[in-house]
């Protein structure tokens, strides 16, 4: 079964990293017209309402009074520099027919190219939200680079902060027949997942992986392989997907973080009852599925009842 690319991931647009410490070409390409402006109010963007609803792509004329704003260059998409627009507040916003809205919501309803251009933005307004002060002496920060920089005002320190992501991974694991999933207390009833947790320092990855089944389950987890990676900036994780295989099969609770796990058969899966599963736009799905075609031959999302996302 080949891996899809995931939600998020970003192969739809170039980011043109190189360009940008080139303020004069970025000024030329908003100048000209050639650019669009993607507006974010802290976590939520800005989308044209449906149906269907899609990434709001604003030109230069309908953000010109709020060209003041925090401007990100995210890259280029269809020959047009793109830029993620800070405008702080949902309510200064007048576009017509737009409105503000959680990415994860609309995900699966837009252009999946747009989807990702709308997560990379959420992503980096967050990151400019939560560090306006430098961490080491508390001064207030200044965007550089096209908004991909932070740095330090007091003259004295100058301390550079750069875009922050969390690796976290997220593991299939099995016995040979049954897959290892949890649920904790806050989720919709009923709903699994596989197991994740995000990286410590000094920790590698497949550290990781060990650690944070055998806290979350008590279950010894062998050999764990690499699958597949997944920018989720909900606020800022990489989730790092593996499959591995179990040990033991004793499960406990140790670490309180699931409220129930248990092991499920291929036949669990499909039937959809009584759990549900991940939605298609995340990596748990994506290695749900994967492990289920690697013992059936048979694509999950096509078999019997599929277990129904979010
Ligand atoms: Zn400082």
């Amino acid at each position: 079964m080949p891996t899809k690319p995931h939600f998020f991931a970003s192969h739809h647009f170039d980011r043109m990293a190189h360009r940008r410490d080139q303020d004069t070409w970025l000024e030329q390409r908003r100048s000209s017209g050639n650019c669009w402006f993607l507006p974010v109010a802290g976590s939520n963007n800005l989308v044209v309402k449906g149906p269907p609803p899609a990434a709001a792509l604003l030109t230069l004329e309908q953000v010109s009074k709020k060209l003041s704003c925090t401007q990100i260059y995210l890259g280029e998409y269809k020959e047009k520099s793109c830029f993620a627009l800070l405008t702080e507040h949902e309510h200064d916003s007048n576009w017509p027919d737009t409105e503000y809205q959680q990415v994860l919501r609309v995900a699966t309803l837009i252009d999946i190219a747009e989807a990702s251009l709308l997560a990379y933005a959420r992503g980096m307004s967050i990151w400019h939200r939560n560090h306006r002060h430098c961490g080491r002496c508390g001064a207030s920060t200044v965007s550089s680079r096209a908004g991909h920089v932070l740095t330090c005002s007091d003259a004295d320190c100058s301390w550079q902060q750069f875009p922050r992501v969390d690796p976290a991974i997220i593991v299939l694991v099995s016995d040979g027949e049954r897959c290892l999933l949890g649920r904790q207390e806050s989720w919709d009833q009923g709903r699994y997942s596989t197991i994740a947790g995000f990286v410590e320092p000094g920790e590698s990855l497949e550290d990781a992986v060990i650690r944070e089944v055998y806290e979350e389950t008590g279950i010894v987890a062998r050999s764990p392989v690499y699958h597949s990676s997944q920018p989720w900036p909900f606020p800022s994780s990489l989730m790092l997907g593996f499959q591995a295989s179990a040990a033991s099969s004793d499960i406990q609770l140790h670490d309180g973080e699931l409220e129930h796990a248990d092991w499920f058969s291929p036949e669990d899966l499909a039937s959809g009852k009584p759990i549900r599963l991940a939605p298609s736009v995340s990596i748990s799905r994506q290695l749900i599925n994967h492990w289920y075609y690697q013992q059936t031959g048979r694509d999950l999302d096509t078999s019997g009842t599929p277990p129904k996302a979010w």
